[in-house]
């Protein structure tokens, strides 16, 4: 099933052209790697995935049924402070505010799913722990855990292993191929690392102000685009 498509797609800002010639498509299941160098139009690409920047140009759609507010989104600056006074349950548990409403409080079906993620990202252990504790892999696996609390369909990541060393960015990479597997999450990933993503992506999309390339991690690697 598609879930996404764009078609002769152009994103930018006050009319300023950033990114064009988009045409490609998510379908339910895939891991897409948005490759591309710094400026070239990775995050601009993502706001219009998200709906919070209209096209220029062309047209982005969505499948029926399929509620952009229930994109779990991870941004490249996590908006969690390093050293905020929270603990690792509570800033999961967070994730699942979007879907409540009006409602104040959280209710045990709400606190449920925050356990079962911390499960799933091999967090629980932590519940208790202090945010701030944490090292940066453990706090990028909270921030991920927060994520999936707003959805059973799709995680949008910008960048999720900056900052990270080799060993930490290779199991988030592992961890979120787990989760596109096992929990059958579309993943839309930004990254900067094109090993990993041809390592575990479905399907990769090169972008440099305008789609380079749109296809599997063989046939990436065969049109040998590259950086
Ligand atoms: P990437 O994520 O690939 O590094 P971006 O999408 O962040 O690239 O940026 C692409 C271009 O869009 C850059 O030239 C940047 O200056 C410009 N840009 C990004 N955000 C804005 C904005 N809010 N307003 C105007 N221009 C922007």
């Amino acid at each position: 099933m598609t879930i996404i498509t764009c078609h002769n797609t152009c994103f930018g800002y006050d009319g300023y052209m950033v990114i064009n010639g988009l045409n490609f498509t998510v379908n339910a299941g895939d891991y897409l790697c948005i490759v591309g160098k710094n400026g070239s139009g990775k995050s601009t690409l993502i706001k219009g995935m998200l709906c919070l920047l209209n096209p220029l140009q062309g047209e982005i759609t969505f499948c029926k049924g399929f509620k952009k507010e229930n994109i779990g989104y991870l941004s490249q600056q996590t908006v969690v402070k390093k050293d905020f006074p929270a603990s690792v349950f509570e800033i999961v548990l967070s994730g699942a505010v979007g879907g409540m409403g009006l409602r104040p409080f959280y209710s045990a079906k709400e606190k449920q799913l925050a356990l079962e993620n911390m499960d799933h990202l091999g967090i629980a252990d932590l519940k208790e722990c202090s945010f701030s504790e944490l090292s940066g892999g453990q706090q990028r696996r909270v921030l991920i855990g927060r994520a999936l609390c707003a959805t059973k369909q799709m995680l949008v990541l910008d960048e999720p292993a900056a900052g990270l060393d080799p060993l930490a960015a290779a199991e988030l990479y592992t961890l979120l191929q787990k989760i596109n597997r096992e929990m059958d999450i579309t993943i839309i990933m930004v990254s900067h690392d094109i090993e990993a993503a041809v390592q575990y992506a479905t399907k990769i999309l090169h972008v440099q102000n305008k789609q380079c390339f749109f296809g599997t991690p063989h046939e990436y690697l065969e049109a040998n685009i590259g950086f």
